[in-house]
């Protein structure tokens, strides 16, 4: 259930990167209620599987690793493009100190290179659209820091800077960019947090709200941004973080 017009996104070709799990999942299956001409991106073919057999009309499954130079010359030869989520993301847990080598690489190549990269893809089809949007998948970590995840918040701390700059480059081009801030949403990258009673009360105890997000409350954002209710709304954020960075 969404209060959002059921044709919002007809019409629209609309990219999610990371579509197999968790909130990237929850994005697209948005996406095609509202009627748009998804192409949902994830590894894992059985995931897709699951996704195109609930909306057999509006899925377009992509089994390809986000970080590949083949997904990237498929993004850019597409006709046109409406609208992209740049979800791929990972987390390395662990304090500053241990962190290594292919712990800072693989952080950074998946939430900050190859956003880059995928955005860099999108711009040619995303010029033969009329108005586009792209919503980088950020975090509540883009705006503070919290123990062990240095390397996680540099990355979104990342995402949050290019967001800015690709709004004010690509706005020449009607093409909007802005990101979607969650606070702890359980999925499967973070239920294995959860087992840790210590760190569940730390984060329940951070939002004033008193519970985690749940994918739908990060999709309506997305959905949000990539629809033309968001016309003027380019380079900002939009934290669904139940207060955590208010306090
Ligand atoms: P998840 O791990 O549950 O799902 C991510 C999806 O992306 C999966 O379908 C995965 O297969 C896919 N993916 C990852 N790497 C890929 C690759 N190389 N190629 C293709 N697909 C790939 O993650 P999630 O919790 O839903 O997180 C999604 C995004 O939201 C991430 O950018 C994450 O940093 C951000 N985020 C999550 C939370 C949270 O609490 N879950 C909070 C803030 C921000």
């Amino acid at each position: 259930m969404n209060g959002f017009n059921k044709e919002l996104f007809i019409g629209k070709t609309i990219l999610i990167a990371g579509a197999g799990k968790g909130i990237g999942l929850a994005c697209a299956k948005m996406a095609a209620e509202l009627g748009g001409n998804v192409i949902a991106v994830a590894r894992t073919q059985s995931d897709l599987d699951a996704l195109a057999s609930q909306y057999p009309d509006r899925i377009e499954s992509w089994a390809m690793d986000v970080t590949s130079e083949v997904f990237f010359e498929r993004v850019k030869a597409l006709p046109v493009l409406h609208g992209l989520v740049n979800n791929a993301g990972i987390n390395r847990v662990g304090p500053m100190e241990d962190q290594s080598n292919e712990n800072i690489d693989a952080v950074i190549d998946l939430n900050v290179r190859t956003l880059y990269k995928i955005s860099q893809s999108a711009i040619t089809p995303m010029k033969n659209a009329d108005s586009a949007s792209i919503v980088n998948m950020s975090s509540q970590m883009g705006f503070v820091g919290s123990p062990n995840r240095t390397l996680y918040c540099m990355s979104k701390h990342a995402v949050e800077g290019i967001t800015k700059a690709m709004a004010v480059e690509l706005a020449e081009f009607n093409i909007r960019v802005n990101t979607v801030a969650p606070t702890f949403v359980l999925t499967p990258m973070t239920k294995p947090m959860f087992e840790d009673e210590t760190f569940k009360k730390f984060v329940f105890d951070m939002i004033p709200l008193g519970r985690l997000g749940k994918v739908e409350d990060i999709a309506h954002s997305c959905t949000f941004l990539l629809s033309e209710m968001a016309s003027m709304i380019t380079g900002t954020s939009i934290k669904v973080d139940g207060g955590w960075t208010a306090r």
